[in-house]
């Protein structure tokens, strides 16, 4: 099998020799890709695009001498929008951290490559303001990784809460917590309960079909929360407003 062909993301491009780049990818069925993709820097080289941040296309892998090289790419999608606007352009570069440092070489990520080409989709091309894009990727992101936040019960004590109740979010334990519970633990943080039913909102309806107003996304919160159920740290310099 020296050859296969997937569908994939460019999560990112490193430069390799004068005209070549490293690129990884996400492909649903193979998880991220490090694929060596030469004379993509050339003008006019057929891979040029498909080195590209962001390209989303069908990828022809060659597998030789223990790495891949592209050998052809029908690029599909370009997310052109994305380079001419500062703030989704940052969003959309955020999304691909995030989806880089979860994916893992060889386990299938069908759910993550759907929800990030979904993603990217709605900040090139969507009316949707982009911090509300960016938190309900967040939020779908750790219910496909299996910490889906609670949003209606206590996650200490388990009691149900009145809207009324709800002030903290616990981002180490992934959820509410009620007054009774709240103690000084580092780990929680504040929440309105407008925040709590736009997250309730697009986890039933998802981001297009939800009325509730984009200032009650909260991306901070959830990015804290991705990142503290992820152990590691991304890089979103400047990114919060
Ligand atoms: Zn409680």
């Amino acid at each position: 099998m020296p050859s296969v062909t997937t569908q994939a993301i460019v999560l990112r491009h490193a430069d390799y020799r004068e005209h070549d780049r490293m690129l990884t990818l996400l492909s649903p069925g193979m998880g991220r890709i490090e694929a060596l993709c030469r004379g993509c820097k050339r003008p006019g080289s057929p891979l040029l695009s498909a080195g590209e941040w962001f390209t989303l296309g069908e990828y022809v892998l060659y597998t030789g001498k223990g790495h891949m090289t592209v050998t052809s790419c029908h690029v599909s999608e370009s997310f052109y929008p994305l380079r001419t606007d500062y703030e989704r352009l940052q969003y959309a570069t955020y999304l691909l951290s995030i989806a880089e440092a979860a994916a893992q070489p060889g386990d299938r990520a069908v759910e993550l490559f759907t929800l990030l080409a979904r993603s990217l989709s709605r900040l090139a091309y969507g009316e949707k303001d982009p911090q509300a894009v960016a938190a309900a990727f967040l939020l779908h992101f750790s219910a496909i990784s299996g910490y889906r936040p609670r949003l209606s019960h206590c996650v200490l004590c388990g009691r149900r809460m009145e809207d009324a109740e709800i002030r903290l979010m616990d981002t180490e334990n992934g959820g509410l917590v009620c007054p009774q519970c709240a103690d000084a633990r580092q780990s929680l943080r504040a929440v309105t309960a407008d925040q709590v039913r736009w997250m309730r909102d697009v986890l039933e309806k998802g981001i297009d079909k939800t009325d509730r107003p984009a200032a009650d996304a909260p991306g901070p919160l959830l990015g804290l929360y991705v990142e503290s159920r992820m152990e590691k740290p991304i890089r979103h310099k400047g990114l919060w407003r």
